[in-house]
Parts: structure tokens; sequence; C-alpha cells
């Protein structure tokens, strides 16, 4: 396995990081005012990144992006990963990067003339409205919202929350069930949304951690009443919405598990300097502790450790695609997930009180990442699946000789 940068990647990744430390980070601090009030200055940064070659790092050359692959991107993503509006930046953020590609992979001319287009231009944003609240959101083929053809529309009933980034998006991938009556994993499709669609009813951002957040920054509840759209608007084979949710999975958790390598490498930093200068007494730093010693040990090993392990499984993927890549995959769920949360929290308590303010990103990270051991996949699911692979394989084998 080389995970060595090639000589595009040894050019683009510091050009990408001056670009993320001079436009993107000094627009942290206008986080507070709300998304609406920094959009404007996102907006003036995006056009400077299609400018200067850095826009849709995950889409083919043919679609305006820079095409490059799973290996290429999950590097990238952990540069953009440092500061909250990374991907925002680049145009890579989620849900769209998710939803770009089902659209890439599945869309029609007509659906990719109306929704993928302006997606990729960045004149819109859009959603992904799977979970609902009445249902265990982790048995993803368990959901109420219905979609029934009626002449040449669909129409559809159902209640979704969590519909992140909802709040100012053109429209809506929606997960209903279209065929009650066929096997589990065949009963839904997925049908594209306009918001503006009659009967279609944006309820609420959802207070996360005491913030509701607005526009990208939010998740979303929402119902659909009635919502009619053209038969056409199916997006991919009816009945095949679990299948398209999951291929829209594989690569997006290895952005997401990149992208907390970013804001681990981005802790981390504030960990080191803050036990380098907060000073307990004159003279003597923080950093003289053995705890806080320890801290910066544990917190490098576990990073190195997981960040190897996504760049394998980054590795299977553009070698041997997603299937041989599944168990991989599920590891570095949930052992990113976990080891970005503690090296958070331990650059947090070296912090003191100021680690629980705005004043510094790693109160933002605390509060908005904990979700990241329960989307895509909970912890305990992806351990199931990888124990039961390893089980299924010592049955099949007969265990050791
Ligand atoms: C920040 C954030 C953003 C999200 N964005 C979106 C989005 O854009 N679109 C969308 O559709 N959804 C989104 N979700 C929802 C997400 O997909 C669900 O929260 C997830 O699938 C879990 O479903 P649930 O919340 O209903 O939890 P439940 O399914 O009720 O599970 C609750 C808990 O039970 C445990 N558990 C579940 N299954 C098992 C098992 N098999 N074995 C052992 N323990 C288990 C886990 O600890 C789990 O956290 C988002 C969630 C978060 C937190």
């Amino acid at each position: 396995m080389d995970f060595a940068p090639s000589p595009k990647m040894q050019e683009l990744l510091p050009r990408l990081r001056a670009f993320v430390q001079t436009h993107v980070m000094p627009l942290e601090r206008g986080m507070a005012r709300g998304f609406w009030a920094l959009q404007p200055e996102l907006d003036h940064v995006r056009e400077r990144a299609k400018q200067s070659g850095l826009w849709l790092p995950q889409v083919p050359a043919a679609h305006g992006g820079m095409g490059l692959s799973v290996l290429e991107h999950g590097m990238v993503s952990e540069v953009l990963g440092a500061t909250p509006l990374g991907h925002y930046a680049l145009g890579c953020q989620a849900p769209d990067a998710g939803n770009i590609e089902l659209l890439l992979e599945h869309g029609s001319e007509p659906q990719r003339e109306q929704f993928l287009r302006p997606l990729l231009q960045g004149r819109t944003r859009s959603a992904f409205g799977m979970t609902e609240p009445e249902h265990a959101g982790s048995n993803p083929v368990w959901l109420s919202t219905r979609a029934q053809l009626d002449g040449d529309s669909w129409v559809l009933h159902g209640h979704k929350w969590f519909t992140t980034a909802v709040d100012g998006a053109a429209f809506v991938i929606v997960m209903a069930v279209t065929d009650p009556e066929a096997a589990p994993h065949q009963r839904a499709s997925m049908i594209l949304v306009p918001t503006d669609t009659a009967g279609f009813e944006h309820v609420r951002n959802i207070p996360i951690m005491g913030e509701a957040g607005e526009g990208w920054m939010s998740h979303g509840e929402i119902r659909l009443d009635g919502a009619r759209v053209p038969a056409s608007n199916l997006l991919g084979p009816r009945g095949r919405g679990f299948a398209l949710a999951q291929a829209r999975l594989g690569p997006g958790r290895i952005h997401h598990c990149m992208r907390w390598l970013g804001i681990c490498e981005r802790a981390f930093a504030a960990l080191v300097d803050r036990a380098a200068t907060r000073e307990l007494s004159p003279g003597h730093v923080l950093g003289e502790q053995q705890t806080v010693q320890t801290w910066i040990a544990d917190a490098r090993a576990e990073i190195d450790a997981a960040r190897l392990l996504v760049l394998r499984a980054a590795w299977t993927i553009d070698r041997e695609g997603l299937d041989a890549a599944r168990e991989q995959i599920s590891i570095i769920k949930f052992f990113t997930a976990d080891v970005m949360l503690r090296v958070i929290d331990r650059a947090l308590q070296a912090h003191g009180a100021a680690g629980m303010t705005d004043d510094v990103v790693l109160s933002h990270f605390y509060r908005h990442e904990r979700g990241a051991r329960i989307y895509d996949g909970p912890d305990e699911v992806h351990r199931a699946v990888v124990a039961k692979r390893i089980l299924g394989a010592r049955r099949r084998d007969g265990g050791s000789p």
C-alpha cells in the first residue's frame, strides 16, 4: 500500500492549506452571526475557490470538478476539515456532495439539468430526507413516508427529521415507500421533491445542544402532506432507494472520516499550543504536567492510527471497489469518530473555561461533532457489522488449525 501523495497532490495540498488558512478560517468568527449573515462572505470565498481551480474536488472534470479519486479527495477532506466552513467553501459539503454523486450516477438528463447543474454551480443547495422521528433510523428499511403514483405524478405523505440543511435548500431527495408489498429492501424509492412544492412544509430547524442554526448549518424537520411531483422525479429505478442510499454512504464515510481527522489535527494543534503556553504559575506551563503529556502522546498515536485505517479503506475502494472495503469502512466509521471526540474533549479540557466559549472553535466542534457516533450508522451497528463478518468467516473456515 502506498499512501504517498502523488505529484499532483504534492502541489495541491499545500496550495489548499494556504487557501483554507488565508480565506476560510478568518470567516469562522462570523459563524456566531448565523449562516445567512455569513453567506455573502462565503459566496465570495467560493468564487475565489472556483477561480483558483479548487471547486468540487470529488466531481469528475467533465462536470466541472477536480476529478479526484476517493483517496485524493480524502486527503483534501482532511485539509478542509480543519475548519467547519472548509467543505462548504469548495462546494463539497454534506449533504450536497452525496446528492451530487446520486444525481451523477442515477439522474436522467432532465433531472441533471433541473437539479444537478445549479447544484454543481453552487447556486442551490439540497437535502436528503430519510430519517423519521417515529422510527429507528438505524433500521433504514422501516419507513412510514409513502409515495403513490396518481396519473403522471407521485403524491407524498410523510414526516422526516434531521434533514440536514433543508432550510433554504432547493430540493430534497426523499426516501419514500413506493412498493409496500415488496421485500423490505425493495420497498422504498428516492424521489426528488422541490421545497416549493405545495404540501411540502419545513416545520422547523431542530435545536442541537442549544443551537437551532440556520441555512446550511441546521438540521430540519419536514412534513409532506400530499406533496405532488412529476412521476419523472423518481431518482434511479423504482424500489432501489435502499441500494442507492447504501452506495451513497460508502465513499461518503471516507470523506466524513477524513474531515474528522482534519478536526483532530486542528484540536490537537490547539491542545499542544495551550500546553506549551498556558502558565500554571510563573515560568511553569501546563505541558509540564504528566497528565497533559499523556493526552498529547495518546492523541498523536490515536490520530495516526485512525488516519492509516482511513487511508487503507480509501485505497481499497479505489483499487477493489466498495464491496471489498465494507468491513474497513465500518471500522473507520466508529474508530475515527471515537478518536475525534476524545481529542476534542482533551483539547477543550486543556483550555479550561476558554474551551467552553465560542472564542475558540473547539466548542463548535464539541457541540456539532457528537453526532458523528450516530449518523451514517450508529457505532453499535458498525461494530456489529464487523463482528458478524469476522464470526461468519470463522464459521466458514472452521477455525484455526
Ligand atoms: C448531526 C446529524 C445529522 C443527520 N443528518 C441526516 C440527514 O441529512 N438525513 C437523514 O435522513 N438523516 C440524518 N440524520 C439521522 C441519522 O441518520 C439517524 O440519527 C441515525 O440513522 C440513527 O437513527 P435514530 O436517530 O432514529 O436512532 P435509533 O435508530 O433510534 O437508535 C438509537 C440508538 O440505539 C443504538 N442502536 C441502534 N441500533 C442498534 C443495534 N442494531 N445494536 C445496538 N445498538 C443499536 C445506538 O446507540 C443508537 O444511537 C442525522 C443525524 C445527526 C445526529
